[in-house]
C-alpha cells in the first residue's frame, strides 16, 4: 500500500495529496510523491504494474495484469553489435505477458492516474489527448466505471476505443490539432465538478509510467546504462529519472542515474532544437517555426506536444542535465525504415512513435555515442496494434459532442452537465 506526502521541488513545501498538482505557494515545479517505503518492493502478490504499488501514486490498487514487460533483446540487439540490449515493452503481445489492450504506454499512467482520483476527489477528470491517451482513460473508465471527460482533434476520434461497452465516457471531438483540443478541455474545465487531469503535473501519471524503470531492473538486476525513449512531453524522461532516483536511495542497484537519450520527430522537434543550443528555454520562432504546419507533417503525431514541461523545476531540462542525457531527432523515413527492421527481428508491430526511438537508437550506435557492451534499456512506448485485433473485438467510443471552429464550448457544456446530472 504506498503512502506518501508530495513535496515541492522548489520550496521544499509538502502537502497531502487532495489531487493536488501544483505547490500551494505558486511554485514553478512538479510535484513528487515521496514515498514511505524507500527500499524497491516487488508485491508478488499483485500481478502486472501494481507489484510497484509502493511506489504509485495512489493507496490501493487496481485489479489488472497490465504492465511494462522488460527482455533481453536476442535477435535485434546482436544484429545491431549490442552485448547488453534490453527491451521494454509496453503495449499489447500476450505471448510475452505483454497486457496493455490499448496499446501504448499511456496505460501506465491512466490506471494510477484513475484511482488516485477515486481517492482523492468526486469532481470529473478532463483528458485533453491526441489519441492514445485519451483511449488509455476510455478503457480505463470502461473498467473501472469511473467516469471520465475526453477533448481529441476530429481526426483522431477512430483511435478512440474500448474493449467493452461503456457509457461512462464523454468523448468531445474538436476541429483542429491537439492543442485546439487542449484549449477546448480547458475551457470545459471551468464547470463546476470538472478538474484537469493534469498531464505532466500529476504526478500518479509520471510515477505510474516509471515502472518501465522499476520492471526493468527486476529484471536486470541493477540500472542500465541508458533509456532511450521517443518524447512528445518528455513526462516519461522526467518518470525514468525519478524512479532512478528512487532506486539509487535504495543501494541496492547501482550508484549512477541511467543517461536518458530521448528523440523527437522532424520535423517538429522543439525540444531537441532547444536543448542542442543549451537553452532552458523553449523559443517557439527558434524551436519550432511555423508549428502548426510542422505537427501535421510528422508520422507519430503523439510526440507532437506544443508546450511540453521542459523549463520547469524538475522537467525535461532538468532530467537530461542531471543525467548527462542525449537527444536526437528522426525522419519519418528513417522511423519507418527502423521500425519495419525492429519487426522483422522482434515480431511485433509498433506505435510510430516507438519506431521513432528505434531509429534513434540505431543513430546512437552509429554515432559511438552509446557503447556496444554498455546496458541499453530501449523503451517500445507502443506496439501491438494488428495483434490486438486477433483477440479483441474493438469498440469505437461514440463521441457525445463535437466542437467546429467557430463553435462555442458552451453548448457542449450544457450537454455535459446534463449527462452529469443523469449519472
Ligand atoms: C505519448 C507517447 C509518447 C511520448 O511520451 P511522453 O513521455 O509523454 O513524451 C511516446 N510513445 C507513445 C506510443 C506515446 O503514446
Ligand atoms: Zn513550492
Amino acid at each position: 500500500m504506498g503512502e506518501y506526502i508530495l513535496q515541492c521541488p522548489v520550496c521544499k513545501a509538502t502537502v497531502p495529496d487532495q489531487y493536488t498538482n501544483e505547490c500551494p505557494n505558486g511554485c514553478f515545479g512538479l510535484l513528487q510523491p515521496q514515498y514511505q517505503e524507500k527500499r524497491f518492493v516487488i508485491q508478488k502478490k499483485h500481478a502486472g504494474m501494481f507489484r510497484f504499488t509502493d511506489w504509485l501514486c495512489c493507496h490501493g490498487t487496481v485489479l489488472t495484469d497490465a504492465g511494462p514487460v522488460t527482455y533481453r533483446s536476442e535477435n535485434l540487439g546482436p544484429e545491431l553489435g549490442l552485448s547488453n540490449l534490453y527491451i521494454c515493452f509496453s503495449g499489447y503481445w500476450p505471448e510475452r505477458q505483454a497486457n496493455l489492450v490499448t496499446c501504448s504506454f499511456k496505460e501506465l499512467e491512466a490506471l494510477p492516474t484513475m484511482q488516485r482520483r477515486l481517492e482523492c476527489t468526486n469532481s470529473i477528470l478532463l483528458v485533453a489527448s491526441a489519441g492514445n491517451t485519451g483511449r488509455a482513460f476510455a478503457q480505463v473508465s470502461a473498467y473501472s466505471g469511473i467516469p471520465v471527460i475526453i477533448t481529441v482533434p476530429s481526426s483522431a476520434v477512430a483511435s478512440i476505443w474500448t474493449t467493452k461497452e461503456t457509457d461512462n465516457v464523454f468523448l468531445v471531438t474538436v476541429d483542429g490539432d491537439y492543442s485546439d483540443a487542449i484549449a477546448a478541455g480547458n475551457r470545459i474545465c471551468e464547470m463546476e465538478g470538472v478538474i484537469p487531469e493534469g498531464g505532466a503535473k500529476n504526478p500518479a501519471r509520471r510515477d505510474g509510467m516509471g515502472t518501465a524503470m522499476l520492471d526493468a531492473v527486476s529484471v536486470i538486476g541493477s540500472l542500465p546504462d541508458w533509456y532511450f525513449q521517443a518524447v512528445g512531453s518528455g513526462t516519461g524522461g522526467i518518470a525514468a529519472w525519478e524512479m532512478a532516483q528512487r532506486l539509487i536511495r535504495d543501494g541496492r542497484f547501482g550508484t549512477t542515474l541511467p543517461r536518458l537519450y530521448l528523440s523527437q520527430n522532424i520535423p517538429f522537434i522543439p525540444m531537441v532544437s532547444a536543448y542542442h543550443a543549451g537553452r532552458r528555454e523553449i523559443i517557439p520562432d527558434t524551436d519550432m517555426p511555423d508549428a502548426e504546419n510542422a505537427t501535421g507533417k510528422v508520422s507519430a503525431p503523439v510526440l507532437t506536444n506544443r508546450n511540453p514541461p521542459y523549463s520547469i523545476c524538475g522537467g525535461v531540462f532538468d532530467a537530461l542535465s542531471a543525467t548527462r542525457g542525449k537527444m536526437n531527432a528522426i525522419t519519418n523515413d528513417e522511423a519507418k525504415k527502423a521500425g519495419a527492421y525492429f519487426t522483422r527481428h522482434e515480431g511485433i508491430d509498433l506505435d510510430p512513435a516507438a519506431a521513432v526511438c528505434v531509429a534513434s537508437l540505431m543513430q546512437a550506435v552509429r554515432a559511438g555515442e552509446a557503447d556496444r557492451d554498455e546496458t541499453i534499456l530501449l523503451h517500445i512506448t507502443g506496439g501491438g496494434y494488428q495483434r490486438v485485433r486477433e483477440d479483441y473485438h474493438l469498440l469505437p467510443v461514440e463521441p457525445g459532442a463535437h466542437i467546429g471552429k467557430e463553435e462555442s464550448v458552451k453548448q457542449v457544456c450544457t450537454q455535459i452537465r446534463q449527462w452529469m446530472d443523469a449519472r
